[in-house]
């Protein structure tokens, strides 16, 4: 894209916009202007009015909507866009930015509204377009997917010559006072807790039943936490492009007092996605939970404790087994004073944009769509602590987990 300060468009002024926007905005070597849009306009000034020096504009779009994305990005003339709103207006996303030229950087895999169901071959379709109009399209910059796909591809690079166990392990250890309440999109986090489990193990995907398996895990400066088995994105893309991987899982924490909540409102068919019938109106009734819960953004001003995500793998360097943890711990007060956001936002918000910040700099630009395990892991992992994400690393320390097979 050439050394000229590059104009950025960001699309979601939810808890993971105001730090994409907060942080970006910071950037003023690399941006000369931002405009974030939102389906609510007014949510966007508030965040716009706190950032800065870089210049940011708002404005309203119904992101659902190809021609009233292509106009406003006409109107805006960004060379890159971020896509922080919902993973259904992923697709659409993609071919405006396709169709006007604007490479493309996201943070969540598509999925359809009314399949709870998320995968990344809708999104992987698009790489021959993409390839032709010589735009990169950088799928999944968040932390999980996103930092941990990086930790895993840097491991790889470094301390392993082949992996063969891959562990990801997500601890939110904060507090924040509310009964039950999610960290992002309480729609988008329910779909995807209450699906069936799902793990790589030996070539094929076992599924289990939602929460079926768990298992205490310590976490650093957090102790032991009960982890639960999930299917999560990174895992597909992951398994693809480390083909010596056996056995790929995802554990998250979640407190007894979460688990409790979520099962009564499952029990009572309040996390369905079957549309119902209520006084003439088809509503959905997980979106109607969403209505009345807490918004992730309104999380962050009494929120303490910490989150700690990273990747345990086991493999094999020089003919020896090895084993490597790589992690992050993030305080969701630090978050907060840097942001005005809560922990789970901030650690989605900075990688998203770092990403971007690469593809801006030419650092990882190639024609087409791409995880982020397929770029060089460097560059990423320097610019990580200094915006907020400092990482570590134990080298053949004892995992939580036994070795694939065992
Ligand atoms: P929020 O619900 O807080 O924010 C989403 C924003 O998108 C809202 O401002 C919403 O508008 C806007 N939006 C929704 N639909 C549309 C539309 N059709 N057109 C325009 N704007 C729209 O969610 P989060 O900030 O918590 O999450 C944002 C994204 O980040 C999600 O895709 C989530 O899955 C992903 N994520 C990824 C993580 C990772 O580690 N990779 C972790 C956490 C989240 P309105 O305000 O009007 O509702």
């Amino acid at each position: 894209m050439g050394s000229a300060r590059k104009r950025l468009m960001i699309i979601g002024a939810g808890g993971v916009g105001t730090v994409v926007v907060k942080k970006s905005a910071r950037m003023d070597h690399l941006y000369e202007e931002i405009m974030l849009a939102s389906r609510t306009k007014s949510k966007c000034d508030a965040i716009a009015a706190e950032a800065g020096p870089v210049p940011v504009r708002t404005a309203q779009v119904d992101a659902d909507d190809v021609p009233q994305l292509m106009r406003l990005i006409g109107e805006f003339r960004p060379d890159l866009l971020i896509n922080v709103a919902l993973p259904y207006q992923d697709l659409p996303i993609m071919e405006a930015c396709l169709a006007t030229g604007v490479h493309y950087v996201d943070t969540a895999n598509y999925e359809p509204k009314d399949k709870a169901e998320f995968e990344y071959s809708w999104q992987w379709a698009f790489h021959e377009r993409y390839q032709e109009a010589g735009l990169t399209a950088l799928l999944g910059s968040g932390f999980d997917p996103g930092v941990t796909n990086v930790f895993t591809a840097y491991a790889a690079k470094h301390y392993f010559d082949e992996i063969h166990c891959l562990d990801i392990v997500d601890c939110n250890a904060g507090e924040h006072g509310m009964a039950f309440a999610t960290n992002f999109n309480p729609e988008i986090n329910i779909r995807e807790i209450t699906q069936r489990g799902r793990y790589w193990e030996d070539g094929a995907w076992r599924s289990t039943e939602a929460l079926e398996i768990h298992q205490p895990v310590e976490y650093p400066r957090i102790g032991a936490r009960e982890s639960y088995l999930l299917f999560h994105e990174e895992l597909e893309s992951l398994v693809k492009h480390f083909p010596t991987i056996r056995r790929a899982r995802f554990w998250m924490t979640f407190s007894p007092q979460y688990i409790n909540h979520l099962q009564v409102l499952q029990n009572v068919g309040m996390t369905s996605i079957e549309p119902i019938e209520y006084q003439g109106m088809q509503i959905q009734p997980l979106q109607f939970l969403k209505a009345v819960l807490p918004e992730p953004s309104s999380l962050g001003e009494n929120y303490s404790g910490e989150t700690s995500i990273g990747c345990q793998i086991r493999g094999v360097k020089d003919g020896k087994e090895r084993t490597v943890y790589i992690y992050n711990n993030c305080s969701h007060q630090s978050a907060y004073r840097d942001t005005k956001a809560q922990g789970v936002s901030y650690t989605t918000g900075v990688p998203a944009a770092i990403g971007a910040a690469l593809i801006a700099t030419d650092v990882w630009k190639a024609p087409g769509v791409w995880n982020m395990e397929q770029f060089d892991p460097d560059p990423f992992m320097e610019l990580l602590p200094s915006l907020g994400l400092p990482w570590e690393i134990i080298v053949d320390g004892k995992l939580a987990f036994l070795p694939c097979g065992e």
